[in-house]
Parts: C-alpha cells; structure tokens; sequence
C-alpha cells in the first residue's frame, strides 16, 4: 500500500469525526440560537466542536448519536465513581425525598464536614459553597481578613477558578525573558493586577524575592500542590516544604487548592507531601457528582466565618452545603477509602507507563506525566518543571494534540484535548489497557501527519 500523505490522514480523521458526530452538529446548531456558542462552560470545548452527550453509566459516556466512549475526563476530575453510580443515586433520591435544602443548619452538613477534617490534618474547621471559585475566593478573602493585607502571590498558569482575583495568568506568560508580568482576562478590572504578584512553580528563588519586597502587602501565596490545568506539573522535591517555610518567615498564609488533587491521596497531596496549608478549597469529587466547593483549615482563622465573631467575614450562598451535595458527598467519600484510592492511582501509573512506551513504540516524541489517577501528555522533548515549559511544550507540538483528540475520539475514547486523562473507581486494569491500545493505534495512524507538520517529533 502506498504511503498516506499526512495532508490525507487529516482529511480522513476529520470526516470521521463529521460522520459520526451528525446530530450533534444539528443540535449544536439548535443551541446556538440560546447559548453563545452553543454551550455554557468555556471548558468543554474543543476544536472543531464539542459533541453534545447524552447519558453516562459508570466509566461510559453515550453521545446524542448513539456512539459510546470510555469516559477519562469525568467532568474534570469531579466524577471519581463515574455516572450515575447506584449509591450516589439513592443517597440524593433519599435526601431529596426529605427536602433539599433549607435555611438552616442541617446535621448532614457538620456529618459531610466531620468527615472531612477527619481526612485532612490541616481542617480544623470548613465552610460550604457551590463550586471551587467560590471556595477559593472565600480562603483569600478571609486570608486578608486576617492578615490585614490585600496582596496574593498565584502562580504562572495556575488556575483557581473564574472569579477576578484569580483570572489572571491562567495561561502561563510565555512571551516573558525574565518574571513573568499579572495579565488579566477581559474583564478584570486593571486594579485587581496591583494585588497580585505572579511567581512560576517550582520556583523558591522566585517567591522569595516577591516577599522580600513585597511582604508587608501580602496576605498569601494560593497555589495548587500539583499543577492541574496548568499542565499536570508535579512539586519538585522540597518545593512545597519550601513554600510553608517562606510564607512562615514572610508572615503571609499558604493556601492549597486541593479542588483537583484531593483525590490523590485520602487527605489530599498535601498528606502525602506533608505540607500543612494554613486554608485549603476543596470541590469536584466531595460532592458526589453535585455542585460543590469548600473552603476549610485553621481554627483561628476559620473562627472569622462564625457569625457570632467580633470581626466576622461575610459568608454566604443560597445553595451552600445544600443537602443533596452533603450526602451524596458523604458517600462518595466514604466509597473512596486509601483501597480505592491506591488503586485508581495504580491504574493511573500503568497507564502513564502504557502512553510512554506507545510513544517510544511507534517513534513520536512525547511524555506522559502527571501523578496517579491524572494522567498527562504533552508532546516536546522539553524538561517541565512549571506552566510556562508546559505552554512552549503545546507550542512544540504543533496540531498533534487537536488531531490525536479527534482521531481518539473516533475510537471512543473522550479525554481532555489539552491531554488529560483522568481515571475513575468503575475502571479496571483491562478498560486502562483498552485506552492504551486505542492511544498507540492512534499514534500509528497519525504518524504520517506528524512526520509532515513536525519531523522533529519523529523518532523513528
Ligand atoms: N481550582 C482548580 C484547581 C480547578 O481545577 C477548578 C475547576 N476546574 C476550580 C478551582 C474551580 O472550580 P469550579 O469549576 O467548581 O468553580
């Protein structure tokens, strides 16, 4: 048979795609007259569009065409037992029989939240919201609450959520020589860019010298343990060790956004670092598969959220710990014990394993990276150590990554375009080595296109 060219191997993936995807593309049209774009998260899309699904049982997802994928983004990272799992049901079902939320304290919420500080050493208190915005803008609000001080040091291509204090540098500056400059999202108001100072991750040097200078400004540094959006980045060795003794000597609080690596261990990754935040937020898998954020750690400075303190913190939301969360929560975190746990990030790593060798098999030049359960790949030679080499990483690949998705897709495998993969409690060791196979039989097609657009990349 005659070589394809790369232009061809495309072309093909593409009108597969068209095929496959038919009502969809009548739908998206449909929405579009109602939702700008056709649907209402920024996340979910990707190129050329986002396919409209339908209905999901456990590691699976079904689309509005009828066709069947094994489910790896599990609404970001939120769906730790999958869809529609039969305890999460029956947990809310019973709830919602006995009223779903009430303006008044309920005992599901201080049960949801005992269990909670029972996993994580650093809670000695939480508070309850809807989502992981609100959970982080509530740890840095009652953080300058505390302090006094008005300043946040975030990370380069860190991301915490949509809210103004946060919505800048989600991607990293990768046009920067030297620190990278606050570059805020349309929108955020211009003033929102003096309380901020960006420092990269992994980066020690960095952070002192913000805090060297600044630290009579700055109530704390906000930062995830593990880079989630911003590429999967792990901590070097140290480094969050570093940060706690930083932000001790510069008197500012350090808090964790454990809203994507809670799941990584029973008490997130900050047990296993053991690194105590003075504040975490947390959200995604404590609510069972329901809108969720919460926000939680020392007493002292948890104590301000109490109605009845002198120099009280406004806290509130219509819907927060609403019951049908709590216990749906609740059981899902009862179902994730350090078993499970350990065994979805074993799952994880033989798949990261599985993704390195394909890559090394079939001679495209990549890495597959992350920490357990969140498997990543990016498609450079280059060394990651924060989001920036992450973005040039994306760069260094061209195309590769939209149209491996398509080609993935095609299989029946829907994943995060930007190459997230994310394992959940219904797989096993046989559904990881199904998505491997797809992955490598995925590569072999693209090859030819690969070695057109970027030879570099080639291997073999
Ligand atoms: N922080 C991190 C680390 C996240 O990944 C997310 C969501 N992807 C958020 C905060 C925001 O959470 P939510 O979408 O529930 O507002």
């Amino acid at each position: 048979m005659a070589a394809r060219s790369g232009a061809s191997v495309k072309e093909e993936i593409s009108r597969r795609y068209f095929e496959k995807t038919a009502k969809t593309r009548e739908h998206l049209e449909a929405a579009k007259k109602y939702l700008p774009g056709g649907d209402t998260r920024a996340a979910g899309y990707y190129s050329p569009y986002p396919i409209f699904m339908e209905r999901g049982q456990g590691c699976r997802v079904y689309d509005c065409d009828g066709n069947e994928y094994i489910d790896l983004v599990n609404n970001f990272t939120s769906l730790i037992h999958g869809h529609a799992h039969p305890r999460l049901i029956e947990a809310a079902r019973a709830q919602s029989e006995k009223g779903t939320a009430f303006a008044a304290p309920s005992i599901i919420q201080y049960e949801h939240a005992r269990h909670l500080c029972d996993r994580v050493s650093s809670l000695d208190l939480v508070r309850y919201c809807n989502s992981g915005t609100e959970a982080t803008l509530f740890t840095m609000r009652v953080a300058r609450a505390f302090t006094g001080k008005d300043g946040f040091i975030k990370m380069d291509g860190g991301y915490h959520g949509v809210h103004d204090y946060v919505e800048a540098n989600t991607i990293a500056d990768f046009t920067a020589e030297g620190p990278p400059s606050v570059r805020l999202e349309r929108g955020v108001p211009a003033r929102v860019a003096e309380d901020l100072y960006i420092t990269p991750f992994n980066d020690l040097g960095a952070t002192e010298s913000i805090l060297q200078r600044h630290h009579d400004q700055i109530a704390g540094i906000i930062m995830e343990p593990m880079m989630g959006s911003g590429g999967l980045i792990c901590p070097q060795a140290g480094y969050l060790r570093g940060m706690r003794e930083l932000a001790d000597r510069y008197h500012v609080l350090l808090v964790f956004d454990e809203i994507i690596t809670f799941r990584l261990s029973r008490g997130g990754l900050q047990e296993v670092e053991e690194v105590k935040p003075d504040l975490t937020a947390l959200g995604k898998l404590i609510g069972g598969g329901y809108p969720v954020g919460a926000f939680g750690g020392r007493g002292d400075i948890m104590a301000r959220f109490d109605p009845n303190h002198p120099e009280n913190v406004a806290h509130s939301g219509t819907f927060g710990g609403n019951n049908n969360t709590m216990a749906a929560g609740l059981v899902a975190m009862e179902m994730y014990g350090q078993g499970e746990v350990d065994r979805i990030n074993g799952l994880g790593d033989r798949m990261r394993n599985g993704f390195q060798s394909a890559m090394e098999r079939v001679g495209i030049r990549g890495r597959a990276g992350g920490w357990g359960s969140l498997v990543g790949t990016i498609w450079t030679g280059r060394e990651l150590e924060n989001a920036k080499d992450v973005v040039l990483g994306f760069l260094d690949g061209g195309d590769l990554s939209a149209v491996l998705h398509w080609e993935m897709l095609n299989r029946g495998i829907f994943f995060a375009s930007r190459g997230m993969y994310v394992v959940s409690t219904p797989m096993d060791e046989a559904i990881i080595d199904k998505v491997v196979a797809e992955f490598e039989g995925a590569l072999e097609v693209i090859k030819p296109y690969v070695a057109e657009t970027k030879p570099e990349l080639v291997t073999k």
